[in-house]
């Protein structure tokens, strides 16, 4: 069989692999290239094989960096079933729609960016398209094996990355003999708030695995609600406001259920607090729809506490108009907002009015990517843009780690591990990762493999 690695080789965004055995093409993911406008526009309206010729896709799970594509494939002719969990279809439509959102802001900069009379920019995809891609969805249980094809089984397991996320396994047989290839999707962390643990599989021929921390140790997430709770207080005391930019999809809800237990504890402090993202009101229903497929923890919650995602104090803002009135009320208060990088969405309001006040907290929680504002008040700069005007930043700062949803190191070897002890694994491949992380999983994977992982380059194809 062949494999060929066509998006998240040597990098992070792009999530797409190619499985090619016997005449069935199989497509693991089909994520958007995420980078500068340009180039990312470029790289995703193509694809290094014919969408038309694929019987299928599997998606691990709906974060855009791996389902973001899959309109594009259907304009370019995919017309085969996408398998996936069934919240990952659900919330892969909800962030496709909302995609369609920023990628209309990307293409009035790159029109702006084009000469006078240059032809038009066509979109990667519409409406229409994310529709129709939404139709191609199949829902399948966890841990069930499906046969859509003679010649190629498979099966999901909980990837414990974020609600619906997948490790898939397949095998595929040619010629009498049955090749065994499991990959991790988004790998996710034992002991994460919301989600059950990553599922353990057995060995495999072909194990394609990400990398994003695999040279890293993560803090453990159980100190986040601590400080949490510390900043809170801090705020009702002086009656500042917390600004939390938190992401839609997983971030959100898992820190809304820790002010809902520090609030069922009696602990939180008085004050109100507010979501103000339309979009995390929409996947938290998916959360609030699916919570048997979160973890124990979740389903204890929900003996006593019949929604774990809200709290007498607690709002769900919606409209603009409610949204527009937080900047005008006295503190104490809270609100999360999206964007997680403060990159856009109403969080930039809510900074603009806050950032300024000694008194008031901008909680950054994980990652924050070079060039983005989130960055710079990760930094502590002295002064922020925001919609071209300046704003000292003298509010308090924090940032919290522990809630990064892959695998650290310990994660993988404690995965790995029982991957090698139940039949081996012959040859990985460490994709989804800049080069020191992927090398540095390389070392670890290593121990575990018959033959030395291979670190793919874009584009790169292997017969295996
Ligand atoms: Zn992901």
């Amino acid at each position: 069989m062949k494999i060929t690695f066509c998006g998240a080789a040597g990098e992070v965004t792009g999530s797409q692999h190619l499985l090619e055995c016997g005449r069935l093409k199989i497509l693991l993911d089909c994520g958007l290239f995420q980078g500068s406008r340009a180039e990312a526009y470029f790289r995703n309206q193509g694809f290094r094989f014919n969408p038309a010729d694929l019987d299928a896709v599997i998606l691990s799970h709906a974060h855009i960096d791996h389902c973001g594509n899959l309109p594009g494939l259907f304009r370019k002719g995919f017309r085969g079933p996408i398998y996936c969990t069934a919240p990952t279809a659900e919330i892969a439509e909800i962030m496709l729609a909302d995609s369609l959102r920023i990628q209309a802001e990307d293409m009035r900069y790159l029109t702006r960016k084009q000469p006078q009379h240059a032809p038009k920019l066509p979109a990667l995809f519409d409406e229409e398209h994310v529709r129709q891609t939404a139709r191609l969805m199949e829902p399948v249980r966890y841990g069930k094996w499906h046969t859509p094809f003679a010649g190629l089984r498979f099966r999901l397991r909980d990837a414990g990355h974020i609600l619906g996320s997948a490790i898939s396994e397949l095998e595929f047989a040619e010629r009498g003999e049955t090749r065994r290839v499991v990959f991790t999707g988004d790998l996710g962390r034992r002991g994460l708030p919301l989600l059950r643990d990553p599922e353990l599989v057995n060995g495999c021929d072909i194990l394609i695995t990400e990398s994003t921390y695999g040279n890293r140790v993560h803090a453990p997430p159980g100190d986040l609600k601590v400080e949490l709770l510390r900043i809170f207080r801090r705020a009702a005391d002086i009656a500042g406001k917390v600004i939390i930019p938190a992401f839609s999809l997983g971030r959100t809800q898992q820190v809304v259920f820790f002010l809902n237990e520090l609030a069922n504890a009696g602990e939180l402090p008085d004050m109100p607090v507010f979501v103000d993202s339309p979009l995390s009101n929409r996947l938290t229903t998916v959360y609030r729809r699916y919570a048997d497929l979160l973890n124990d923890t979740v389903r204890q919650t929900l003996q006593a506490d019949a929604d774990p995602f809200n709290f007498p104090a607690l709002t769900y803002v919606t409209t603009q108009q409610e949204s527009m009135a937080l900047n005008h009320r006295r503190g104490p208060l809270a609100v999360i907002a999206a964007s997680g990088m403060c990159e856009g969405g109403r969080v930039l309001h809510h900074l603009k009015h806050c950032a300024s006040n000694p008194n008031n907290a901008v909680v950054l929680i994980g990652f924050q990517a070079a060039n983005t504002l989130g960055r710079r008040i990760a930094e502590r700069q002295p002064r922020l843009r925001i919609y071209d005007r300046e704003y000292p930043l003298l509010a308090q700062v924090e940032v919290l780690h522990g809630l990064s949803g892959h695998a650290d190191v310990h994660d993988f070897k404690w995965w790995f591990e029982h991957l090698a002890a139940h039949t081996g694994v012959g040859q990985g491949f460490l994709v989804h990762g800049e080069p020191a992380a992927a090398q540095g999983l390389a070392g670890l994977l290593g121990d575990y493999c018959d033959t030395p992982p291979i670190i793919p380059k874009r584009g790169e194809s292997f017969q295996v």
